[in-house]
């Protein structure tokens, strides 16, 4: 990256063709394959890289989201150590309701916890390829979208200072709680429309330090709420409850969690719940959101900076992927491959930059639209109304009984053909 003069500020200026702001699984994507491809840019990520490398959340990657990362050379690791399921199990009613998705769609999920992917690709991107990451940044701005010039500012968290990088593009990869969103869709202006459902539900999401007490990932219907168990590794296991939104989650001992999970996930025939310490204990209140388009002059969002899903069907860690692999090749074409000597510091081709919103979306939209679906099954039984309850049963009977049905849930559910 280059210094260049700071004539109107004695702020230090810095250059670097993209500014990628959050280093989570989209931003750090988007940085690899810059980096591949040499593309000058830099990270901005306002936690410490011990902390982002630690954050648990997301499990369960979409095959093809480990097939795209393995082409660039970026599920080694993932490739080694995931086990992959192919299958789900409803309990309802007191029985047991397996699903073979994997059979049905000739895809499976690879379980891998969200944790150990982001260490990956900070570990490609800044120790093995050398590329430019900031941790503990601070008051990130943006300056400029509208222009041929943008750049982004920080506060440097050693000596305070301000800075600013000058650069082509700006990718807001920032997650839900970041700011670059902010100069889209919440600004009051016409350029961004964002569109958002809550649920009115709220999931207690647990990690135990427990074995997973299933082969695969458990949903369990019934009167008293939802709950459900996801394996993370072998010596830990995500459970969630559903509980209302906005609970506390002091409101839940340890105690009173196990009991409400045996209640909940208990039927005949299934193997007993392993209980364990519990490591993660938070309520999230369920609400899904999409920022319509995902970009506006030379900032493009991706990720959950851009759309939001709830966890009800594990769908955002993989449409962040999704985002941040046609993110990154767009840029990669319009940067040009390549710096130094021969290359040329040019615009390249644009193309896939101008069409880079109208081609996530309408996956974001079929994952959404999923979502839902699946959450008006999982919560119907607790609804406690009769019509909910009932409809949520006829969707589940539909889904076990008709195999045309079955089909387009286990293709839905593991992310193919959902580009349409
Ligand atoms: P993030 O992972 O949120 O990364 C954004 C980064 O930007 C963060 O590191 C943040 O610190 C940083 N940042 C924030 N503000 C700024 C700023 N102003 N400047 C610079 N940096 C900033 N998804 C699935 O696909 N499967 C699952 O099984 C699944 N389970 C989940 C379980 C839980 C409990 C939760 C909460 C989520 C789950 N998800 C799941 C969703 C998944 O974790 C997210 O969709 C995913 O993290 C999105 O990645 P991202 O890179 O867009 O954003």
């Amino acid at each position: 990256m280059d210094l260049v003069s700071t004539p109107e500020s004695s702020a230090p200026r810095r250059r670097a063709r993209v500014v990628v702001v959050g280093a989570g699984p989209a931003g750090l994507t988007v940085a690899n394959i810059l980096r591949a491809a040499s593309v000058d840019c830099v990270v901005l990520e306002t936690e410490s890289r011990e902390f982002i490398e630690q954050r648990p959340r997301a499990g369960f990657i979409e095959e093809w989201a480990v097939r795209a990362l393995q082409q660039r050379g970026l599920a080694d690791r993932l490739l080694e150590g995931a086990q992959t399921q192919g299958e789900c199990e409803f309990r309802w009613a007191g029985e047991r309701h397996r699903f073979a998705y994997g059979e049905l769609s000739g895809h499976r999920h690879f379980v891998y916890p969200q944790p150990l992917l982001v260490t990956d690709l900070v570990r490609a991107y800044a120790d093995r390829a050398g590329g430019d990451i900031r941790f503990g940044v601070r008051d990130v701005e943006l300056h400029g979208i509208d222009t041929d010039r943008p750049s982004v500012s920080y506060t440097d968290p050693r000596t305070g200072e301000r800075i600013r990088i000058d650069c082509d593009a700006i990718a807001g990869c920032d997650g839900a709680r970041g700011v670059t969103r902010t100069y889209l869709g919440y600004l009051g202006t016409e350029r961004a429309t964002v569109a958002r459902h809550d649920y009115g539900i709220g999931w207690l999401a647990l990690l135990a330090e427990a074995p997973p007490s299933s082969d695969c990932v458990v949903f369990g219907l019934h009167p008293r709420g939802f709950a459900a168990h996801m394996a993370r590794s072998p010596q830990v296991t995500r459970y969630y409850l559903e509980c209302p939104p906005g609970d506390d989650p002091e409101n839940w001992s340890h105690e009173r969690v196990w009991a409400e999970l045996h209640a909940r996930l208990t039927v005949a025939g299934a193997p007993p719940l392993t209980e364990g310490r519990l490591i993660e204990k938070r309520v999230l209140d369920m609400h899904n959101y999409v920022v319509e388009p995902m970009s506006h002059g030379r900032l493009y969002l991706a990720g959950d900076a851009a759309h939001l899903a709830a966890p009800i069907a594990a769908k955002g860690m993989n449409l962040a992927l999704h985002d941040a692999l046609l993110l990154g090749d767009a840029l990669v074409a319009y940067c040009g491959e390549g710096e130094g000597e021969g290359a040329v510091e040019g615009e390249g081709d644009d193309s896939a930059l101008t069409g880079y919103s109208e081609a996530c979306l309408p996956r974001v939209w079929q994952y959404q639209e999923f979502s839902q679906w699946l959450s008006e099954l999982l919560h119907g039984p607790s609804s406690g109304d009769p019509f909910k309850a009932g409809t949520a049963a006829a969707r589940l009977r539909r889904i076990l009984g008709s195999p045309a049905a079955a089909a387009a849930f286990a293709e839905l559910y593991i992310g193919k053909g959902a580009d349409n």
